[in-house]
């Protein structure tokens, strides 16, 4: 049996900048990765350059149960502080067009072998392709693992959320916190593509503008968001989609009925629109009504416009005021019903988590079982796009880091 003063179940960013704080403040701290190699989400994070954190952190930008745990434990943790942490470690860190903070070397691999040195010089043990199966309380702590036994008074849990399996993602954060008596807000995928069967979509699959959708949840406006509209063939992608999937997933988990209404020109108001559209229309032209509108919209849009709105007209001459009206509202209001998401597969986030009500903000220690902490994604709080879940998962994990010694210690 192996033993430490704390023991970190979880190789990511929330674990290993705990285990870097606790080690140097001089515990003995043993860290235990399921998979074959560190930080495999910090690896794949901002499309491979790792978009660390976020110029301006602000509480509005993370989503929980209880908002108030999040300010408390932003509060005093402002990107400074993980600027700090993160040149602490031989990091150099450059400020991207919307505030975005990225390594200076645009590459995700080199922030886990800098994080990985650190953690081991400083003196922490990392036992890899150690998956825990479970976990036993008495006075200290003693997990079971393919790897043996471990034993601690203190224990880290940063097994982070069931989103993307294929990257570590896991439930078995879930079930080990559970066994000791926590309660787990149901996770949902955030931060993922939406699923929808119009059938005008297999028509302009592949094209991307830049829109606005706005989200219905049985017939109540949610939410709206500006940019990136992706037509797939399974449904819709795109930054603004992946802006609002979190609301749509908490939507369908209470069985409402969810749409989105898609603005294909929001530079174009209803009336500049109409007006565009009538003056273009040139009463003796035979021109095909799908060309007419190749004008204004990538091809397939422009059929699947069609598809959708089913005009009579055949030829530009044939377009009345009415077939005008409809197709302006159709490029301003294009419905798509939601049945899904793309689920936690492609998620990026998880919704949900650790009820936050049963952790201390200050030192993330459970108010359940004394000596357990959490830190990361495990936690029912999520952040937008942006930096802002890896902003959370340092700030949790040197939190829970340093206040190990200060409990250790009184
Ligand atoms: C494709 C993608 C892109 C992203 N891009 C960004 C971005 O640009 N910016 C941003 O801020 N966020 C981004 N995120 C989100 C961000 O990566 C996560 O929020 C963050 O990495 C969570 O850190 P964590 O340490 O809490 O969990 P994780 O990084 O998931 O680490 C948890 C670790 O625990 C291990 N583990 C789980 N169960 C066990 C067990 N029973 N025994 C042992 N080990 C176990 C897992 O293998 C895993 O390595 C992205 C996520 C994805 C999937």
């Amino acid at each position: 049996m192996k033993k430490a003063d704390l023991l970190i179940i979880g190789g990511g960013a929330a674990g290993l900048s705990a285990a870097i704080t606790a080690a140097r403040d001089g515990h003995k701290v043993l860290l235990l990765e399921r998979t074959k190699r560190l930080g495999k989400k910090l690896l794949v994070s901002g499309n491979g350059r790792c978009n660390l954190s976020n110029a301006t952190i602000q509480s509005h930008r993370y989503h929980s149960d209880t908002p108030s745990f999040v300010d408390a434990v932003l509060a005093g943790y402002s990107t400074d502080s993980v600027r700090e942490f993160l040149g602490s470690i031989g990091l150099e860190i450059v400020e991207g067009k919307e505030g975005q903070l990225f390594p200076l070397s645009l590459q995700a691999a080199t922030v886990v072998e800098l994080l990985e040195f650190a953690a081991r010089e400083a003196g922490v043990e990392i036992v890899l392709e150690c998956a825990v199966a479970s976990i036993a309380h008495t006075k200290s702590f003693a997990i079971i693992s393919n790897q043996g036994r471990f034993t601690a008074p203190r224990l880290l849990l940063a097994t982070g959320s069931v989103a993307a399996p294929r990257l570590g993602g896991s439930d078995s954060g879930y079930g080990l916190t559970a066994s000791l008596g926590h309660t787990l807000i149901p996770p949902r995928p955030a931060l993922v593509q939406l699923r929808s069967s119009a059938p005008w979509l297999k028509t302009c699959a592949g094209v991307k503008i830049s829109g606005t959708a706005t989200l219905y949840a049985n017939g109540e406006t949610i939410t709206q968001k500006q940019g990136d509209l992706l037509f797939t063939d399974y449904g819709i992608s795109g930054l603004a989609i992946l802006d609002l999937s979190r609301e749509v997933s908490t939507r369908l988990a209470d069985h409402a009925y969810c749409e989105l209404r898609l603005d294909l020109l929001p530079a174009y108001p209803k009336e500049k629109l109409t007006a565009l559209l009538l003056r273009r229309i040139d009463p003796n032209s035979r021109k095909p009504i799908l060309l007419w509108l190749e004008g204004i919209f990538h091809k397939k849009l422009a059929r699947a416009l069609l598809d959708h709105t089913r005009l009579h007209a055949q030829t530009e001459a044939e377009l009345t005021r009415k077939s005008v009206n409809t197709l302006v509202h159709a490029i301003k209001n294009l419905p798509l019903p939601i049945h899904d998401t793309r689920g936690f597969e492609s998620a990026e986030v998880a919704a949900g988590g650790i009820d936050t009500r049963e952790v201390d903000p200050i030192t993330m220690e459970s108010r359940i079982v004394p000596g357990l902490h959490f830190a990361g994604e495990i936690l029912d709080v999520d952040g937008d796009r942006g930096g802002f879940n890896l902003h959370f998962a340092w700030v949790s994990g040197i939190r829970a880091g340093s206040n190990l010694v200060t409990a250790k210690d009184q």
